[in-house]
């Protein structure tokens, strides 16, 4: 069966109008998400990623910066804390930090960085956001794929798909024969079987899927469409806020999930006219629909 994410399934995972969030609590108890960026002209995504984990409620942002990129980032940083990264080395060092809780890898990356930093990203063995260029790395490598773990999400748009997984998408673009037809849900069931975490297949009608079978479909989607999602930027916005929500301590799943919908609920509510950058500024809003 597949499940409609809706705001009681949300309230489910432990998202509440507080966002989870107790009087008895500080920012160390929210978690520290660590947003990886790529070279100047591409840092955009990155800080549209770090700025989505800080509004849905990671306790501590943090933009793992090129030296070269550093000017450009800090210019727009306040509350999202900066550090120079420049190779896989340095990365694995401020691993160490346990206090990291969760890892964004790939917007506006570059697939160069991405294949050189992927092993690294992977041998963390951290709740770990890969889209963008690192699934185009991810793609590439055997070794790579081989390496994916359970705290992993997967968050392909269509092309991105067809790349890690081009049977699965061949099967799914064939024309209907007598029978049921192959879907888009059996086809993410299939990928997140196949990768062993869970996969978000991005689209009008995002699917998110676990290893298990366990499957779901946005229901802010058949009630709400928002085609304008459809604008630079956005997916970004979704990997940052799965960033912030596994920052948190959500479960990979309940954090694919619950982004989906917080990112279509916040598309819905800002309405036409958006830009990516607006969908953080929405989330406020629609926390308090949340009840
Ligand atoms: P990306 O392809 O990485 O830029 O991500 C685009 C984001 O916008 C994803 O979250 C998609 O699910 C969403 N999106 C793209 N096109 C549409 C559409 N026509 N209607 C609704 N959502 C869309
Ligand atoms: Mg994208």
């Amino acid at each position: 069966p597949v499940r409609q994410v809706d705001a009681a399934v949300l309230r489910g995972h432990g998202l509440r109008p507080d966002v989870g969030k107790r009087a008895d609590q500080h920012k160390y108890s929210h978690g520290h998400a660590l947003i990886l960026s790529g070279l100047s002209g591409k840092t955009g995504a990155a800080r549209l990623a770090a700025r989505a984990a800080l509004r849905v409620g990671a306790g501590l942002v943090t933009l793992g910066t090129p030296h070269a990129a550093v000017t450009e980032v800090a210019a727009q940083l306040t509350a999202i804390m900066l550090r120079e990264i420049d190779t896989p080395e340095t990365l694995t060092r401020v691993l160490a930090d346990q206090r990291l809780t969760a890892l964004c890898l790939g917007p506006g990356f570059g697939i160069d960085r991405a294949r050189e930093f992927l092993p690294c990203v992977l041998a963390a063995h951290r709740a770990t956001v890969l889209d963008a260029d690192a699934l185009t790395a991810l793609a590439e490598g055997e070794t790579a794929f081989a390496a994916l773990h359970d705290r992993c999400v997967l968050t392909p748009h269509a092309g991105e798909f067809e790349r890690l997984f081009p049977d699965i998408a061949a099967r799914l673009a064939e024309p209907p024969t007598k029978g049921p037809a192959y879907s888009k849900v059996d086809a993410t069931r299939d990928a997140a079987r196949r990768a062993g975490c869970p996969v978000l297949f991005k689209g009008s009608d995002t699917v998110i899927a676990s290893p298990d079978g366990r499957c779901s479909v946005n229901a802010a989607v058949y009630d709400r469409a928002a085609p304008w999602l459809a604008t630079a930027g956005t997916g970004d916005v979704l990997a940052g806020l799965i960033a912030g929500l596994l920052a948190r301590g959500f479960a990979p799943d309940h954090a694919a999930e619950t982004a989906a919908w917080l990112h279509v609920e916040a598309a819905y509510s800002f309405g036409p006219g958006l830009i990516a950058e607006d969908l953080p500024e929405e989330l406020p809003t629609v926390f308090r629909t949340l009840g």
